[in-house]
């Protein structure tokens, strides 16, 4: 395992030195190439095929113990050595060790997370199976959506957090004896299903439910449930962030530039990705959400309410960092817990949903996809500085789109002004402010003008409907379209 951000490290796969090949000369080098390049197409096409009768590492079908998950981990580096390596980001209540690792080359980070509640251990089975595949897809020539597996690791990289609070889930799985000190949990109440005994503790091993305790409208007690002390689920915990767990997962957000984050939990089968307390947010992410939707046949649910709920790992994580996070709850509604591994087969094929949240991400360049912009029809082509959302106002580079649409952009240096016009009028816009000035009147902008990229940007909608086109917006598309039936 590698150490990074100062994390400890948990193991260590021992790496054989290359051989020095630098006192060989001339044709004896030129034999040596074509032997090794023979050699290593030979290991490659017999590696492929070992590969593919290999037996699967993860067998998502078994309750998934912590010490299952840290012997599948050091398999899964071995066996894919390039495409995964594995870490500690801190230390639970218990000390076990939280195991974190990273799946894939690219740039794009992709923040996972599973069983922050205890019970929901099957979310563990699912990431784990989720990575397998995707490492093995890598190698065999696995297609989503036409693109190769190959392609999408080495845009983006996964860091998954397959079992965020192991301490809860060795209490779900194996009950109060095999909790390190009883004492912490005597005394504290069943607050949820009551007759699934442990197997429905949801907290971590000192009674916080470890999504209410993030520090965004953190509350200590929360509406929905009235909770004041340690449980088995509900509690908000003494302060924001008083969990090791939650803050190494703070930590890790904190440390690593990351694109998106998914949080998986189990009930209900549908996609929380937005909350009311980020209305910018909610126009700018809701196009993505729903093509991840429709990828994975889940439902997005309404903004959630902050007011009345708080501390929740995604909202914190969306609202202070402005990135896509979304929780997918994998399971159909249910009342069994734990969510028997018997029945993985039915969220099996969901494994794809990282692809499709991978292939957003892709196309991401400032957090979230540009939005197109058409004419007519006619998608126009930005050479540099892309068009770009600003708290539900779409900016577009002004040359670009306005002689799309027939309009003159002349640039005075001398005031720092553009200039655009038509035959019969003209506006005049100044980088940095709000305001655009007609022959006639002042009209206030939702958002000022802006110099990015190089390139005068503006509010597409209030320019355009100026000169009298009319302005849309496709939120399946997340894009533009502008009509010149004026
Ligand atoms: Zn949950």
């Amino acid at each position: 395992m590698r150490n990074i951000v100062g994390y400890a490290i948990i193991f260590r796969i021992p790496v054989p030195l290359s051989g020095r090949t630098d006192r060989l000369l001339g044709i004896e080098k030129v034999i040596c190439a074509v032997l090794c390049w023979l050699l290593a197409a030979a290991a490659l096409s017999s590696g492929l095929k070992t590969l593919a009768a290999e037996k699967d590492i993860v067998d998502p079908y078994t309750t998934y113990s912590y010490e299952i998950l840290i012997e599948d981990l050091r398999q899964l580096e071995e066996r894919y050595p390039e495409l995964i390596s594995a870490f500690s980001i801190g230390r639970s209540v218990e000390g076990r060790e939280l195991c974190a690792f990273t799946l894939g080359r690219g740039s794009k980070t992709i923040i996972m997370c599973s069983s922050t509640h205890a019970r929901e251990h099957i979310t563990t089975n699912f990431v784990m199976y989720m990575a397998e595949q995707y490492a093995k897809g890598f190698y065999l020539g696995a297609r989503y959506n036409g693109k190769p597996y190959r392609d999408i690791l080495d845009s983006v990289k996964f860091l998954i957090v397959p079992m965020l609070n192991p301490d809860g889930v060795n209490l779900a799985q194996f009950g109060p004896g095999a909790v390190s000190d009883p004492a912490l949990i005597e005394g504290m109440r069943f607050t949820e299903h009551l007759w699934a005994g442990y197997d429905a503790w949801k907290a971590n091993i000192n009674g916080v439910d470890l999504n209410r305790n993030y520090p965004y409208n953190w509350k200590a007690v929360t509406p929905d449930n009235n909770i004041t002390k340690p449980s088995s689920a509900g509690y908000s915990g003494p302060y924001a962030g008083s969990e090791p767990e939650t803050r190494a997962m703070l930590s890790l957000l904190e440390n690593i530039p990351f694109w998106a984050l998914c949080s998986f939990h189990i009930s209900g089968e549908v996609i929380y990705w937005a909350d009311n307390g980020t209305p910018g947010l909610t126009e700018k992410h809701r196009p993505i959400a729903e093509r991840i939707s429709d990828a994975i046949g889940y439902r997005i649910k309404d903004p959630e309410n902050v007011r009345t709920f708080g501390g929740y790992m995604c909202n914190y994580a969306r609202n202070t960092y402005g990135r896509f996070c979304m929780t997918v709850e994998l399971c159909p509604s249910t009342v069994e817990y734990p969510y028997p591994a018997k029945n993985f087969s039915s969220i099996e094929n969901i494994y794809t949903v990282g692809l499709a949240l991978a292939s957003e991400v892709m196309g991401f360049k400032d957090g979230v996809k540009s939005p197109g912009i058409s004419v007519d029809g006619k998608n126009i082509v930005f050479p540099d500085q892309q068009p770009y959302s600003v708290n539900g106002s779409v900016l577009v580079p002004l040359r670009a789109a306005a002689e799309a649409c027939g309009l003159s952009v002349t640039w005075n240096a001398a005031s720092g002004t553009a200039s655009v016009s038509d035959e019969y009028t003209e506006v005049v816009l100044t980088p940095g402010s709000d305001v655009m000035r007609t022959s006639s009147q002042d009209i206030y902008l939702p958002f000022p003008v802006e110099l990015r990229g190089g390139r005068v940007s503006v509010p597409v909608r209030a320019l355009f409907e100026y000169f009298g086109f009319q302005v849309g917006w496709d939120s399946r598309t997340g894009s533009v379209y502008i009509s010149s039936n004026r």
